[in-house]
């Protein structure tokens, strides 16, 4: 099974080669806005889920014919790459590879322990999420694994923030109704003065998640923006809502194509793309077919 994905054009990076290490939602949350669906495994186990030499193997083969159409190469995918034991190995032998820079994308989880500090240091980007500072929005956004709490994490995040020498960025996803009241503005606001990120970044939910659900909408994002004062450089990164299966029917009436271009198409992830695609299957809109080692996924005529 390939650990890469990509390169995906990203709404923050460009184009992203996603390295995926870990297997399918093993994490130490369960958002209610997960896209990849319900955790399966949530855990706090560090652990080489994913033999290391396989994942660097792989990309040293894909690296010399795609170099040139890749902007980053990112740890992201399925779960939280952190619980990954050899991802500072990982990213230590990439430099050798290569000049692309290296982005973690995290949900902060473990920055509280050393030995990730340890292992995310020689990144070049990192960016956690951060989307509750109360312990009550906390536990009703992030469903997080009982040892876990928000103070532990913005402690991490603050440490982390201390030495690291790449770019930090901070994301929040918001959630109508859940972390999206003004105490919880005022408690993020402070956590943010605590942590110091280059930037933060404002999102909400816009793809169908695993729980009902809803997005903040536009003018409650720009109120939020304001409630931080403008203390810290705020930007609003949510996209208009994707109504993804509406916009893999169409892709697939021009012809059948593998999992991996559909995704690359649309700028999923392979495994969000995995789910949409089941949904159509069991609507009697698409069908699978195989063709010699590949399955191919086209409109059902
Ligand atoms: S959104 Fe990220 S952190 Fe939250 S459950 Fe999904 S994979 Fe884990």
């Amino acid at each position: 099974m390939s650990h890469l994905f990509g390169p995906v054009p990203s709404r923050r990076l460009g184009r992203s080669l996603g390295l995926d290490i870990t297997p399918y939602k093993t994490c130490t949350f369960d958002c209610v806005y997960c896209q990849l669906g319900r955790t399966t495994n949530k855990t706090v186990q560090r652990r080489e889920y994913i033999a290391k030499d396989s994942i660097l193997c792989e990309l040293r083969d894909f690296l010399p014919e795609a170099e040139a159409d890749i902007d980053y190469i990112t740890f992201a995918g399925s779960g939280e790459p952190t619980l990954h034991s050899g991802i500072g190995e990982m990213i230590n032998a990439i430099k050798t590879m290569t000049d692309i820079p290296v982005v973690v994308i995290t949900n902060g989880s473990l920055l509280f322990r050393e030995d990730v500090r340890d292992d995310l240091s020689n990144a070049d980007v990192v960016l956690p999420s951060l989307d509750a500072a109360t312990t009550s929005a906390f536990r009703a956004v992030n469903q997080p694994h009982e040892s876990l709490s928000a103070d532990l994490i913005i402690e991490g995040l603050r440490m982390f923030r201390e030495v690291f020498r790449g770019e930090f960025w901070l994301e929040i996803m918001f959630v109508r109704g859940v972390n999206d009241g003004t105490d919880e503005i005022t408690a993020l606001s402070d956590a943010i003065s605590l942590i110091d990120p280059d930037r933060v970044q404002l999102n909400t939910v816009v793809r169908p998640p695993c729980e009902d659900v809803m997005p903040v909408d536009e003018d409650e994002m720009v109120r939020i923006r304001e409630e931080f004062g403008g203390n810290f450089d705020v930007e609003i990164i949510a996209e208009k809502r994707i109504e993804v299966c509406a916009d893999i029917l169409p892709l697939l009436e021009r012809r059948p194509l593998t999992m991996d271009q559909i995704a690359g198409s649309l700028g999923i992830h392979r495994n969000a793309a995995a789910k949409y695609l089941r949904e159509l299957i069991e609507q009697g809109a698409v069908v699978e077919t195989v063709h010699g080692d590949k399955r191919y996924f086209g409109v059902k005529i």
